[in-house]
């Protein structure tokens, strides 16, 4: 069994990380809109990686003979600017969900959950790559300028990587 307080933060994130997966398929959403179907696969395959990120602490918490209490999930936004304010977002909510994931981390030091910290080792490091490839993905649609042939191009290369993830 897990600590009333590292359970709390366990259970919690859950939550966060279908948020980012719903949030990461609104995302999707708007770029099928907007006829950029790469960034729409980047997107779905981002979307499902959180899903995974989700059953990782779900799995977790029943490793740990505990209970798991599913919550709601908020609606995430369904309008966005550009793809560059996407990605933007995107990764804002990685150093968000960075942030928490230390937090966790603190949680399980002063409870002494060794075997908590050795799993979030994983996505202590996971959110560095995330953080890395969001801000990538920015500098990339910055330097497009707003010229739709090396916007395209990006959807192009995206895309390929979408496919390949999942
Ligand atoms: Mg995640």
């Amino acid at each position: 069994m897990l600590s009333k307080t590292v359970h709390k933060v366990l259970n919690d994130q859950i939550t966060h990380e279908f948020y980012a997966s719903y949030l990461y398929l609104s995302m999707a959403a708007y770029f099928e809109t907007q006829n950029l179907p790469g960034f729409a696969r980047w997107m779905e395959a981002q979307s499902e990686e959180e899903r995974k990120h989700a059953m990782k602490f779900y799995n977790y918490i029943n490793d740990r003979n505990d209970s798991v209490e599913l919550q709601a999930i908020a609606q995430p936004p369904s309008e966005f600017q550009s793809p560059l304010d996407v990605f933007e977002q995107v990764f804002k909510h990685e150093q968000k969900v960075t942030a928490l994931i230390h937090k966790i981390y603190e949680t399980a030091l002063k409870e002494n959950d060794y075997a908590t910290h050795a799993m979030l080792h994983w996505f202590i490091n996971e959110q560095v790559e995330e953080e890395k490839s969001a801000r990538q993905i920015i500098e990339r649609l910055k330097m497009t300028g707003g010229e739709s042939s090396a916007l395209l191009m990006l959807d192009h290369e995206l895309g390929a990587r979408g496919a390949n993830a999942s």
